[in-house]
């Protein structure tokens, strides 16, 4: 069974992981860097792909002839074009469960970050400066949750270790987990006025695509602070730009952009925003749990049993 694996990160933190899989009878072939000509040629015949951020686009998927499987070592799957994974009995299977608590660290570690000017700080006392500068207070204040799923209850948990009050907002009803954690479901324009600390956590999809836009952001307070560990494109940058540069917001944290490698200088320069290079997941836990569980369905499918976390609702044996 061919089995092409395109993202770094996969393995990263067993040892021997694709000598394992070689010896169960897989024929791994490692794509990384990822070059899409290579993929290609690769990709048509081809078995499973342990897929990360790269593009499964219908005009990739096309050359598949007998591409059963598409793991995505990760859980957003908005760089697969499910429904034509689907249309060619490709099941596509995501890792849920696995680098909840890594991006939920991240996204608090931005919310730090902003409020009290972390990196500029560091930068500054590196470069032999010293200057005060003054933050705001995370502790005791209102942090409102878009998308209450495991990472959006994840950060919830952590904002009530902050005594902070925790409003959400989600399309889903309410989980038991959720209902244990006291959260105020309010309506979207409800939390974006209500909210010092506003951190997304949907899936960027036709309905969340520029969810944040201008007139989300002149419903916020002037001293909010915005987070974005989820998707880029759900906030749509031109307006956060000018956001940020007219102080309509107090500051904003971005781990995800429209385009990354982020291509929108101006937008990188300002002094209130803090980024980092997607890189929520990336903790050595979460990335080892999400190469098991990756790696659990591409024996699953070497064994003929049934795929777990499968999204596109394909049952393939
Ligand atoms: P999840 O599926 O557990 O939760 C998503 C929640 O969003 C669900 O409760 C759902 O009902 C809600 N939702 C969907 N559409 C909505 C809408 N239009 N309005 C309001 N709520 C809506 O997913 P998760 O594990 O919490 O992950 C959330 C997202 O975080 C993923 O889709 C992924 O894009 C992103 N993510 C980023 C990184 C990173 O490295 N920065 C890592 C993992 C996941």
């Amino acid at each position: 069974m061919k089995v092409i694996i395109t993202t770094p990160s996969f393995g990263k933190f067993h040892n021997g992981l694709v000598e394992e899989m070689e010896e169960k009878g897989c024929d791994v072939i490692k794509l990384i860097p990822y070059s899409r000509e290579q993929m290609l040629v690769e990709i048509i015949d081809a078995d499973a792909w342990i897929i990360g951020l790269e593009n499964a686009d219908k005009d990739l998927l096309q050359h598949a002839k007998q591409l059963k499987l598409i793991a995505k070592h990760g859980v957003g799957i908005d760089n697969i074009d499910i429904e034509a994974a689907s249309a060619r009995g490709i099941a596509v299977t995501n890792a849920p469960g696995t680098n909840n608590d890594a991006v939920a660290d991240l996204a608090f570690g931005l919310m730090l970050s902003v409020a009290r000017s972390l990196p500029e700080a560091n930068r500054l006392v590196k470069g032999n400066g010293w200057s005060r500068f003054d933050g705001v207070s995370v502790w005791g204040k209102t942090l409102g949750i878009i998308g209450l799923g495991a990472i959006g209850r994840g950060v919830a948990k952590r904002g009530k270790g902050f005594n902070m009050d925790v409003l959400g907002y989600d399309v889903s009803p309410p989980s038991p987990e959720e209902e244990e954690l006291n959260i105020v479901r309010v309506s979207l324009n409800e939390l974006l006025q209500a909210s010092d600390y506003i951190s997304l956590h949907v899936p960027l999809n036709q309905y969340t695509r520029s969810m944040i836009s201008e007139n989300e952001f002149s419903l916020m307070k002037p001293n909010a602070i915005l987070i974005n560990t989820a998707r880029g494109g759900i906030i749509d940058e031109k307006a956060l730009y000018e956001a940020l540069l007219e102080s309509k917001i107090r500051g904003c944290g971005l781990d995800v952009f429209e385009k990354e490698p982020p291509v929108y200088p101006e937008l990188i320069e300002l002094k209130n925003l803090v980024v980092t290079p997607h890189i929520g997941a990336y903790t050595n836990e979460a990335v080892q749990l999400t190469s098991e569980i990756s790696l659990e369905n591409v024996y699953r499918l070497l064994n003929g049993e049934t795929l777990k976390n499968v999204v596109n609702e394909m049952k393939l044996v």
